[in-house]
């Protein structure tokens, strides 16, 4: 079969043949419904060395899949082929006490081990078939479209694990910022409307995008630019937000997000954009946190899908064949994308 491969680092991924996969014994094939393309698979295409990651190249891309069980190895019992399924992607140990509470994606574990997920060192879906190690790495859909589906497993689930561990801090009177409306921040928007009462900041370079988070909920958006800070603390009644999500990531959406953050709120780092932010005394304000995520557990995967299914966020979703995979991903690194690009080999 055909798959979109990273080859090596800082170089476009390729397409290759490849063999069909044999699901052994615990595996699970899953026929692909819809692979997500995500900004940080750029990340891994261009700006990764050798060492940097716990894996290398060559493997499949796509960490963001759906679709449905085509063939089950000896030994998986309860997944009838044709059932429509979401791949969870963080694939921990299974055995240590995070991942025994479904946080795969902060297995203990993890450090010694090779392989950090299915397009992220192992075979992805952006092939038809993708081969899922184990049966407790899918959630099944129901009447959910796998092409829907696919982005809440990352661009949705990543979101909402950030939201949730804030969400003490986003009562009634408070105002969360979203630092860039990409595949991620259009559901995060949704995410912070379905989840809580705060008021929703949203910022982006794209005046496309900003017309999107409005319509997808924001109160108020935000174009970036040397009055981008007054203006967000004025809708804040000068105080500064509770909570800044930045999905960009780079030292300037750092900077923006930290500096407009109010004492004993949360500064989260989503996005893979490389920067850095400096931390003292004097700033970010006091008791201010910040912290990083990575992605989500297999519970709240399951929550994602639920609202999905319930109609109550929805990926925007913008449709490739797996031959136009590579256009997906110049269009995002060119910015000229909205919502989420998914590819649907099958
Ligand atoms: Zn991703
Ligand atoms: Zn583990």
């Amino acid at each position: 079969m055909q798959a979109l491969r990273l080859t090596s680092w800082q170089h476009d991924a390729e397409f290759a043949d490849v063999p069909d996969p044999d699901p052994g014994p615990g595996e699970v094939l899953v026929r692909i419904g819809g692979a997500g393309a995500c900004h940080s698979d750029l990340h891994l295409m261009h700006d990764f060395v050798p060492g940097a990651l716990p894996f290398d190249p060559p493997f499949t891309l796509g960490h963001e899949n759906a679709g449905w069980v085509e063939a089950v190895g000896p030994g998986v019992r309860c997944l009838e082929p044709g059932t429509p399924v979401a791949v969870y992607g963080a694939w921990g140990c299974g055995r240590c006490p995070r991942c025994r509470v479904g946080a795969e994606n902060y297995c203990v574990d993890q450090p010694r081990r090779p392989v950090a997920g299915g397009g992220l060192g192992t075979d992805g879906g952006m092939a038809p078939l993708m081969l899922v190690p184990d049966a407790r790495f899918l959630v099944e859909l129901g009447d959910l479209d796998p092409v829907d589906a696919a982005p809440l497993t990352d661009a949705g689930l990543t979101p909402y694990h950030a939201i949730r561990r804030s969400a003490h801090l986003l009562g009634p009177g408070s105002t969360a910022l979203v630092v860039g409306v990409g595949g991620l921040g259009h559901l995060a928007i949704q995410l912070l409307r379905e989840l809580t009462p705060t008021t929703v900041v949203a910022v982006d370079e794209r005046p496309e995008a900003l017309v999107l988070a409005a319509e997808l909920g924001a109160h108020h958006t935000v174009a970036p630019g040397p009055a981008a800070h007054d203006e967000v603390l004025g809708r804040t009644g000068g105080r500064g937000v509770d909570v800044a999500i930045d999905l960009v990531g780079s030292s300037v959406t750092l900077e923006f997000a930290a500096a407009l953050t109010r004492s004993l709120g949360h500064v989260t780092i989503v996005g893979l954009g490389g920067g850095q932010l400096p931390v003292g005394f004097t700033s970010p304000a006091y008791e201010v946190s910040v912290a990083t995520t990575y992605w989500g557990s297999i519970p709240e995967l399951v929550e994602v899908l639920a609202l999905g299914a319930a109609g109550r966020i929805h990926a925007d979703v913008q449709r490739f064949t797996l031959d136009q995979a590579p256009d997906a991903y110049r269009l995002m690194a060119a910015g000229q994308l909205d919502g989420r690009a998914v590819v649907v080999p099958s």
